[in-house]
Order: structure tokens, then C-alpha cells, then sequence
């Protein structure tokens, strides 16, 4: 056998904390560790390639209504949006499949971008398709973005971040998809930009434009300690979809200028309720993005238009039991693990959607009611319970543990 010392680095047993012996020699922490970390590395270097590599089948891809059925498994409703985005990833992937040479037609890319109130889903639709692509994705958010040389993050970014998932493989990145959410606050401000400098407005939407068309930007390296003397790496971004979403509040009354409805004022609620926003929302046109303060290149660079609808008091309902982690599936199985059978009655989950409406809180508000009326008894109950137990939330129940709550002064102050 060797002599006692690491073969790697030649300390010997003294000099380190541990000595691993092999066969025919000696191995050290450090170096183990050091050997660790470049497998990793080149395991991901290789999972990376093979991704971007990978040449698309079609017959093995989901179709879009597979898509879809994929979506309605988490998502209630909002079936149009579901459907331009089963159809605008599938073709994503047919662009990528596509041969060069084939026969002339090139299939262009469609950026899309969705519209509809904040709480509907826009984000849940995004991370939910997010689980079953076959490319990179990541979700920004345009509210951080300026124009390059302000405080906040240049749009570049938001390639960076691309570039980050696909663990830094510049091919696979240049194949990925990105949400762009709150696109709908780099609008510009004001019909006259000249007066003052609007450094996340057009500014933005211009710096976004050159993305969406698709060019060669150069991407700052993420991360400069890790990599102090890396360069700017290229990306093509020809190939890259983007979706966009945004709650574009307001957006209502220019489509129903538009329309010419009867709305008056701005802050008309008595006439906003006559209006049915559902039906409103579905009459949307490009024309309309452009009148809340997109830049008519941008939006006709996000050729596919869709929108989300408001959530009625069916749909909270539904969200609450029905998608595959619903919020009630989850607390009985939070009870489930320590064994105890947790039910809620009908009477209750009504009580609980008439709160978010009465809230003003949406399908967000309806997390926080449940956390709040759940909150005592998933305190008590591993201590208070055994086993076998049984425990059934009932509106009674729920009303005493919200009358003192937090949320209810909140809504109070309304
Ligand atoms: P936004 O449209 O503002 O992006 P989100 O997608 O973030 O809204 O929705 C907030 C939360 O509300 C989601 O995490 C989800 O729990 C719930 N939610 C909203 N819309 C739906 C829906 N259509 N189906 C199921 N849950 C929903």
C-alpha cells in the first residue's frame, strides 16, 4: 500500500481532518470535496447539452389539448387563455423541429400575451405549463426593469435569468421561454414623454422590443463573483418565445370607449357594475393595448392576444376544492399526516368564498382566510388530537376564529 498521504494533493494524514483509502491510495476531505463539485459541474455541462441538443419529435410532444387538459388539472376556467398558450408552445416546439432547408415557409414565432384582472391566474398558467416544457423558462417580473443606467435591472436580465436555468448553456437558452409579467406597468406614462425622462416606461418597452424581435444581445455574466473575468455572453434571441401577462386595470374602459358603451367617468363604480367586465374583456384588441400606453411595435411583436376572465363567485369556489393542490386538499393532508381525518363542510366553504368577495381579496384572499380560520387548529390539534381522530371545520367554527382576525379589521377599514 502507498504511503499515508492524499494522492491528490500529497498532505499527509496529519495535515488534513480525513484520509479515505482506495485500492491503491489515498484520497483527502478537500480534494474529495473539490472532486464533488467538478462532477457537478460537468454533470450539469452534459444534462445541459443534451437538452439543448435534443431534437424535437413532434409525435412524442404533448398537443395542445393535451396541453390543456394538463393546464385544467391546476387552473379553473380562464379556457381561451389555455388554449392560445396550449397552441403558442406547440408551435413553439414545431419551430424549433423545423428543418432549414425544408421548403422555404419559415414558421415565425408568436409571442403572446394575456390580459386580465390581477388574482385570476396569469402567473398560476405560466409556472403551471412551466412544469411540463421541454425548454428552459423563467418568470421576470417588468416592474424591476429601466432603462439601462437607472436604478433597477436593464433588460438584459431577463436573458440572464434564462441563461441561469439552463444552467448556463447558451443553446438551450436561445430554445427557452420567458413570462414576462406586469408588462402592463412599463405603459407609458403619459401621451407626452418628452416633458420628463421616463426611465421605466418607454425607455423599457423599447429595450424589451429589441428581445421580442429577436437579435443577438449581449448578456452580462450573473452572479460577478463567481465569475470575475467571464465576458458578456451572446444570446440570440430569435428563437426564444415570450409570454407576457398583465392586469391592464383599467383597459375595460378603453375597450368600451371603443366600443362606444355607455361608461361615465373614471371612478363611476355605480356605472363600472352595470357593465359586465366579463363580456368586455373578451372584445379586446390590439388597438386597445396601444391606447393604455404599449408602443405599436411591441404589441405587434406579441401577435397572439388572449384574455383572462374575472373569477365569479363559482369559480373561487371550485378553486378551492377542485385543482390538484387545492387549498382544501392540502390542509387535510397537513392533518392527514398526523392522522387525523380533517373534513370541511359545504356550509363553510361557501362562508370562505363569501369573505374573499367580501374581502375584495379574490382567489389570493382565499389562502389567507384559510390560513387564518385553520391556523388555531393546526396548532392545537397534533397536541389536543391522536390518531384516528376526527375533526370537521364547520362555518360556526369558521366565523369565531375570523370575527378578531386581522383580516377582518383590514376589511373593516375599507
Ligand atoms: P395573476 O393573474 O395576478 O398572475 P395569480 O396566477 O398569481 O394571479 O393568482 C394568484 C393565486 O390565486 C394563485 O396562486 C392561485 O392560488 C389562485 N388562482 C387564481 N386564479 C386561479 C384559477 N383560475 N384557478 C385556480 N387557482 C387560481
Amino acid at each position: 500500500m502507498a504511503k499515508k498521504v492524499c494522492s491528490f494533493c500529497g498532505r499527509s494524514e496529519r495535515e488534513v481532518s480525513l484520509l479515505i483509502s482506495g485500492l491503491n491510495g489515498f484520497i483527502c476531505n478537500d480534494c474529495a470535496k473539490a472532486a464533488w463539485d467538478i462532477v457537478q459541474e460537468n454533470s450539469h455541462a452534459v444534462g445541459a447539452s443534451a437538452r439543448a441538443g435534443e431534437d424535437f419529435r413532434l409525435d412524442e410532444l404533448p398537443k395542445p389539448q393535451d396541453i390543456k387538459a394538463y393546464l385544467d388539472q391546476y387552473v379553473i376556467g380562464q379556457d381561451d387563455a389555455k388554449r392560445y398558450l396550449a397552441v403558442s408552445v406547440y408551435n413553439h416546439y414545431k419551430r424549433l423541429a423545423q428543418k432549414k432547408d425544408d421548403d422555404g415557409v419559415e414558421i415565425e414565432k408568436s409571442n403572446i400575451i394575456m390580459v386580465g384582472p390581477t388574482g385570476t391566474g396569469k402567473t398560476l398558467l405560466a409556472r403551471t405549463i412551466a412544469k411540463m416544457l421541454k425548454v428552459p423558462f423563467t418568470i421576470v417580473d417588468a416592474t424591476v426593469l429601466t432603462e439601462a443606467g437607472y436604478v433597477g435591472e436593464d433588460v438584459e436580465s431577463i436573458l440572464s435569468r434564462l441563461l441561469q436555468v439552463a444552467d448556463y448553456d447558451v443553446k438551450a437558452a436561445e430554445r427557452g421561454i420567458v413570462f414576462v409579467d406586469e408588462i402592463d406597468k412599463i405603459a407609458r406614462k403619459s401621451d407626452n414623454p418628452s416633458i420628463t425622462r421616463d426611465v421605466s416606461g418607454e425607455g423599457v418597452q423599447q429595450g424589451l422590443l429589441k428581445l421580442l424581435e429577436g437579435s443577438i444581445v449581449n448578456v452580462p455574466p450573473k452572479g460577478g463573483r463567481k465569475h470575475p473575468d467571464q465576458d458578456y455572453t451572446q444570446v440570440d434571441t430569435h428563437n426564444i418565445l415570450f409570454i407576457c401577462g398583465g392586469a391592464f386595470e383599467g383597459i375595460e374602459r378603453k375597450i368600451a370607449q371603443r366600443l362606444n358603451t355607455h361608461v361615465v367617468g373614471f371612478n363611476s363604480v355605480q356605472h363600472t357594475r352595470h357593465i359586465d367586465k366579463q363580456n368586455l374583456m373578451k372584445y379586446i384588441v390590439p388597438q386597445d393595448l396601444k391606447s393604455f400606453g404599449l408602443i405599436p411595435e411591441i404589441i405587434g411583436r406579441m401577435p397572439v392576444l388572449t384574455y383572462l376572465n374575472p373569477l365569479d363567485r363559482d369559480a373561487l369556489q371550485r378553486i378551492l376544492r377542485e385543482p390538484k393542490n387545492s387549498l382544501v386538499k392540502q390542509q387535510v393532508k397537513l392533518f392527514a399526516m398526523d392522522g387525523i381525518d380533517l373534513e370541511f363542510t359545504d356550509e363553510v366553504l361557501d362562508y370562505i368564498v363569501d369573505k374573499a368577495v367580501e374581502y375584495k381579496l379574490g382567489a389570493r384572499g382565499l389562502r389567507s382566510i384559510m390560513e387564518t380560520l385553520m391556523m388555531k387548529l393546526q396548532y392545537e390539534a397534533p397536541s389536543t388530537h391522536k390518531r384516528g381522530d376526527k375533526i370537521v371545520v364547520t362555518k360556526d367554527y369558521a366565523e369565531q376564529q375570523l370575527e378578531n382576525s386581522v383580516l377582518q379589521e383590514v376589511a373593516e377599514g375599507y
